[in-house]
């Protein structure tokens, strides 16, 4: 295994992992034991954020940030988070009874994943369970979810945000642009990534404010 610049995260041939205490996997993924440590493999099949790292991103995380997710679904991308910020909080905003079934599940098990089955777009409404927030990670897949996104980045401050941006095929590339235009607005730095070879239709948005 070969460590990476993101903390908890390795390379072993083509294949990414994070560090794991989970012997147990989440969603089927695979478990390899290394020199007595247990990795769980991150595939950018299941994956936009192993996608996009897989196609040269580098995320900057703290193993102690306080991540707010938006759109965590039944946590498979949540759990490697989990891994990956190891002294932080992962506040994983839902709004999906079926999967929070799930994630709740998952919750019992990771001490620092905070699930929460609310709208992404009240952010208000999850402040009483939040302390800080580092980075909002964002995947959402809604027509407004830039808007969205600058709602929850107004009221929580972040430094850094991570966006897994859907783009409808109907939308013209001039869309696209109106959506980066808004969070430019408010954020110093913006890069993008395209990661459509392993997610259809999806771009990644990495923006921060220094
Ligand atoms: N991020 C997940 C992962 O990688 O494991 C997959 C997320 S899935 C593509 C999108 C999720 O966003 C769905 O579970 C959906 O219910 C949720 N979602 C969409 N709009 C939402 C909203 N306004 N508030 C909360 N969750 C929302």
């Amino acid at each position: 295994m070969k460590g990476t610049s993101i903390p908890n995260l390795f390379e072993e041939g083509n294949s990414l992992y994070t560090l794991t205490k989970f012997g147990k996997p989440v969603y089927g993924e695979r478990i390899v034991i290394r020199n007595s440590r247990m990795y769980r493999e991150f595939s950018p099949l299941r994956s936009k954020l192993s996608s996009s790292i897989k196609l040269g991103f580098k995320p900057e995380f703290r193993e102690e940030d306080h991540l707010l997710y938006l759109g965590a679904s039944t946590g498979t991308t949540a759990s490697h988070i989990c891994d990956i910020l190891s002294e932080g909080e992962i506040y994983a905003v839902e709004f999906s009874p079926v999967s929070m079934i799930k994630l709740s599940e998952l919750a019992k098990s990771r001490e620092n994943l905070i699930p929460l089955l609310l709208d992404a777009s009240k952010p208000e409404q999850y402040g009483p369970f939040i302390d800080r927030v580092d980075i909002i990670y964002q995947d959402i897949a809604q027509p407004n979810q830039i808007d969205i996104f600058l709602k929850n980045a107004k009221y929580y401050s972040p430094k850094r945000g991570i966006i897994m941006y859907k783009s409808y095929s109907m939308r013209s590339d001039a869309e696209l642009k109106n959506e980066l235009n808004k969070l430019k607005k408010y954020f110093k730095n913006i890069s993008m990534k395209n990661i459509e070879r392993y997610h259809k239709g999806h771009y990644a948005i990495f923006v921060s404010n220094y």
